[in-house]
């Protein structure tokens, strides 16, 4: 199957017929094209989300809603084919798919079509001074919106919605390691009204396409989900351009367990937290640092549990663990297995290649379990973002609250605990962007999301987005 950029309504091959294999991570197959799109696509993309945005950018809330929310409709009528279709491009299970990645994608349509009817800027009436201030939020104009490949349609939509809906045209770029569900969104976007250009999707490798769009002059804003290396380099490339940007970047989340939690449910949403997606969630907990007087207990049940998780083919009702998302990928987490026992870390499940019979060929990965004795081993310092966490025992509020903020990400933290006052201080503390409390990945779309340090910089979600997508402007009148 032959994927082709989508650029003023139409869809369009590169100009350049430069073209990238698509992999089935389940069968390590080659299953169809993408368009490595050259910077002359961009510009093509470009100059129709520029013609677009005279009409766009005057539109009613009303209008731009209306037609996110057909969107979201459109999206949830084509569930089962979009969830497929995602399952087989990344690896994931068709269940997770189904039930979390393409009703969160159609989601986040649906809430900024509601959002953007309520977002209002300030006014400042100074008092003593006869003048009243009022601030515009007018759309930036073209922006980029570059996604990664664990989450393609989720996180891919996640800039895209709030981007539209506040009255800009975008070029957008998913990964090129899962490109099938941008592609097909492409359709929907048509049959829900979509004016042409408003949305324009071109698809490539990174240091082609990508770069393209973040190098683009007139492309005022980027809004960026991937790895904290990729992001740095945005960075350099985007800030003496002087363009707004948004980076959502790496994590390597401490999961922090006391005695004092409610046992069960910590244990149960621990496997999540840790295996949800073969791990391929910036906000899974890799690091599991447990009290030391329910250490041992925590160890045994948690292997047991772990145990019980299938690995097979992602369209297998009962696989729990589909496929990694590529060979490179399944090969640099088995790197970092590698480099944990060299340093000593002793393997308590997994580690291994999985063979499914009939996929031979696809990259599979056991669930790994590691005990670690110190938080300064590269196991725990590094992003593995796979199927792999580590287990390490502690004593004191103290000592976990410096071995939890001991990396160089912030991105997510999780907490188990029923002690009131622990949870408050300690909240305060951490050095994360989210904080979790006795549950994991609960997501409110209206909060603010993201992380510091090295995993980014600003937040996505609810009014921080539609704002992160409008340039404020005061007006100051003297009366
Ligand atoms: P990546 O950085 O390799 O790629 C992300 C996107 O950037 C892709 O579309 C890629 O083509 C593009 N890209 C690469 N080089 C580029 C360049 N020079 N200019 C412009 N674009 C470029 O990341 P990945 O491997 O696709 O995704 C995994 C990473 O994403 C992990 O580090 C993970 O933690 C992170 N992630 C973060 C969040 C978050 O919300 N913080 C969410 C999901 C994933």
């Amino acid at each position: 199957m032959q994927i082709q950029n989508y650029i003023n309504g139409k869809f369009i091959n590169p100009l350049s017929n430069n073209w990238i294999d698509n992999y089935c991570p389940a069968t390590g197959e080659v299953y169809g094209q993408v368009p490595n799109s050259s910077k002359e696509d961009v510009e093509k993309a470009y100059q129709s989300a520029k013609s677009a945005f005279k009409y766009w950018s005057q539109t009613s809330f009303e209008e731009r809603s209306e037609i996110l929310l057909r969107i979201a409709e459109l999206l949830e009528a084509n569930l089962e084919r979009f969830a497929e279709a995602e399952s087989k491009d990344n690896g994931k299970p068709v269940s997770m798919a189904k039930t979390i990645d393409i009703p969160r994608a159609a989601s986040n349509f649906r809430f900024f079509g509601h959002a953007i009817t309520q977002f209002a800027s300030e006014s400042h009436e100074s008092v003593g001074q006869n003048a009243i201030n009022y601030t515009l939020r007018q759309p930036i104009g073209v922006v980029g919106c570059i996604s990664p490949w664990n989450l393609p349609l989720y996180l891919f939509t996640w800039k895209i919605a709030p981007a539209i809906a506040a009255g800009n045209c975008v070029v957008a770029k998913p990964s090129e390691v899962t490109p099938m569900t941008a592609y097909l969104l492409s359709e929907i976007l048509n049959e829900a009204g979509l004016p042409k250009g408003v949305l324009n999707i071109v698809h490539g490798l990174g240091a082609t396409t990508g770069q393209a769009i973040v190098e683009h002059p007139e492309i005022k804003a980027i809004s960026f989900t991937g790895g904290t290396q990729t992001g740095a380099h945005i960075a350099e490339v985007a800030a003496p351009m002087f363009k707004k940007l948004s980076l959502e970047l790496g994590g390597k989340n401490p999961n922090i367990i006391f005695a004092d939690c409610d046992y069960d449910n910590m244990l149960q949403t621990t496997v999540r937290s840790s295996f949800t997606n073969q791990g391929q969630i910036c906000l899974c907990g890799s690091r599991i640092f447990v009290e030391s007087s329910i250490f041992n207990r925590f160890k045994n049940d948690f292997v047991e549990k772990v145990k019980q998780l299938n690995v097979g083919h992602p369209s297998e009702i009962h696989t729990d663990i589909g496929a990694l998302v590529s060979k490179p990928h399944l090969e640099k987490v088995l790197k970092h297995i590698d480099i944990a026992k060299s340093e000593g870390g002793k393997i308590l499940y997994g580690g291994n290649k999985v063979i499914v019979e009939g996929y031979e060929n696809g990259y599979y990965l056991e669930p790994t379990v590691i005990e670690v004795s110190n938080n300064d081993c590269r196991i725990n310092q590094e992003e593995v973002f796979g199927p792999v966490v580590t287990i390490m025992p502690f004593k004191t509020e103290k000592e976990v609250l410096e071995m939890a903020n001991s990396v160089k990400y912030g991105l997510s933290s999780t907490l188990w605990t029923n002690n009131l006052k622990r949870t408050m201080r300690m909240s305060n503390q951490l050095q994360t962007g989210i904080i979790w409390v006795n549950t994991w990945m609960l997501r409110d779309l209206r909060t603010p999301f993201g992380g510091m340090k090295a995993s980014g910089v600003g937040r996505e979600g609810g009014f921080e987005a539609l704002r992160f997508f409008t340039e404020p402007k005061n007006v100051c009148i003297k009366y």
